[in-house]
């Protein structure tokens, strides 16, 4: 099992090029033709693709033809969403494609911000709708047991108040650099 970059992704563009960028990742209730679009490696939507139509259809409702739009979407990703995303897998991986690629096929521009809460990493990646990419890693904040002193590397969805340490199964945890 790899460990998981969970990802928030942002998308700006088109409908017609929302539908073709949010494509390109991997659903559950979706078979891949493998043919068209190349696809996103190891990289998964957490709403199915039925879900994902319908939040497309809803945010673009009564919005003029052309408009841009800002589309959200929940991606985990295997391992990194940089080791997925702005590497050419594509001979490990038929059918792949890199996001700079991606983004200008689809004529979007994208904004990712991910967290790995194994070996504590944040990731924040950009691309524009020429393929220009930035790409900045940083490490997670550390939270503490105040009990044991088990350190953790906790999503910024979770809620520290509410997490039971592994070790002693006290619940709550604080900031590292509280004390
Ligand atoms: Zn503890």
């Amino acid at each position: 099992m790899p460990n998981w970059a969970s990802g928030a992704v942002s998308v700006t563009g088109r409908k017609d090029s929302a539908l073709n960028f949010a494509r390109r990742f991997i659903y559950e209730d979706a078979q891949r033709d493998l043919a068209k679009p190349y696809y996103f490696a190891r990289s998964f939507a957490q709403d199915s693709w039925g879900e994902t139509i319908e939040i497309i259809n809803n945010l673009f409702d009564g919005v003029p033809a052309g408009t841009e739009s800002k589309l959200n979407m929940d991606i985990e990703f295997a391992w990194s969403a940089s080791s997925c995303l702005l590497f050419d897998n594509s001979n490990k991986i038929p059918g792949s494609i890199t996001l700079s690629d991606a983004c200008i096929e689809d004529n979007v521009s994208v904004e990712i911000k991910t967290e790995e809460s194994d070996l504590g990493f944040i990731e924040n990646i950009t691309c524009g709708k020429d393929g220009s990419v930035t790409f900045q890693t940083q490490d997670m904040p550390v939270y503490v047991c105040p009990v044991c002193g088990s350190e953790y590397f906790i999503k910024s969805y979770m809620d520290i108040s509410e997490f039971e340490c592994m070790l002693c199964e006290k619940t709550g945890l604080i900031s590292k650099e509280a004390d």
